[in-house]
C-alpha cells in the first residue's frame, strides 16, 4: 500500500487517443495540484455498447502508452482492462483508495460525459468517494452541477477534436498528424487497425 496523494482519474474509451485528452491531463494535474493524473483505458465502455465495434482494449491501450510517452505525472492505468466485464468508475475509484490510504480522488470528465454521470453505475458511491472535476468541452455546454455531487470545475484550452472525428478523417484518408501524438500516428498506419473507405 502507498500512503497518500491527490490522484486523477480521466477514464477513456481513447479509440484513439488524441491531443483533446492529453491537454486535459496536463492542465487539470497542474491546476489541482495533483499528485498523479491517471489516464484509465476502459475496458468495455458499457456506455458506448452497441454503437459501433471498439477497437481492441489491448491496442487502445498501446495507443495510450504511446501517446503519453513520459509526459510528466501523467501515467496510463490499464486496471480496467485486466479486471475485464463491463468498466466502472466506481470500482477504479474503491480500488486506488484501497491502495493508497488517504489519498483524494477527482474524477475528470468533458461536457458530454459530465451530463450522464448521475446514470453511471453506483454513482452515490461514487459522489461519497470522489470528487468531480469537469472540463469544458467544444460543442457541450457544462452541465449544472448535480446534487450531491463534489464538483470543481478546469478551464482547459478548447480543442475541439474527437476520437469520433480521427475515425472518419482515417476512413476518408485525411490526415491525423497533429491531432494525435506523431508515434500514434506512426502506429496507426502501420497497423492499420482503422477500417479505410479509400
Ligand atoms: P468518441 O468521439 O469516440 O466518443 P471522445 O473523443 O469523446 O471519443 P473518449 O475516450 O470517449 O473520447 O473521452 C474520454 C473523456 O475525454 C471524456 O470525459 C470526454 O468528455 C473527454 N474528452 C474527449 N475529447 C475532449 C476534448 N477535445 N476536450 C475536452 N474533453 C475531452
Amino acid at each position: 500500500m502507498t500512503s497518500g496523494g491527490r490522484i486523477g482519474v480521466f477514464g477513456g474509451t481513447f479509440d484513439p487517443p488524441h491531443i483533446g485528452h492529453l491537454s486535459v491531463a496536463v492542465e487539470v494535474r497542474h491546476a489541482l495540484s495533483l499528485d498523479r493524473m491517471l489516464l484509465v483505458v476502459a475496458n468495455d465502455p458499457w456506455q458506448k455498447r452497441g454503437s459501433r465495434a471498439l477497437t481492441p482494449a489491448a491496442d487502445r491501450l498501446e495507443m495510450v502508452r504511446l501517446a503519453v510517452g513520459d509526459l510528466d505525472g501523467v501515467e496510463v492505468d490499464d486496471r480496467e482492462i485486466r479486471r475485464g466485464g463491463a468498466s466502472y468508475t466506481v470500482d477504479t475509484v474503491r480500488e486506488l483508495l484501497e491502495e493508497a490510504s488517504g489519498a483524494e480522488v477527482f474524477v475528470v470528465v468533458g461536457g458530454d460525459a459530465a451530463a450522464g454521470i448521475t446514470t453511471w453505475e453506483r454513482a452515490d458511491e461514487l459522489a461519497r468517494l470522489a470528487t468531480f472535476v469537469t472540463v469544458h468541452r467544444p460543442g457541450f455546454d457544462g452541465p449544472a452541477p448535480a446534487e450531491g455531487f463534489g464538483w470543481a470545475e478546469v478551464e482547459v484550452p478548447a480543442l475541439d477534436v474527437s476520437s469520433s472525428d480521427l475515425r472518419a478523417r482515417i476512413a476518408d484518408g485525411r490526415p491525423i498528424e497533429v491531432l494525435v501524438p506523431g508515434p500514434v500516428a506512426t502506429w496507426i498506419a502501420e497497423h492499420r487497425i482503422y477500417p479505410r473507405d479509400r
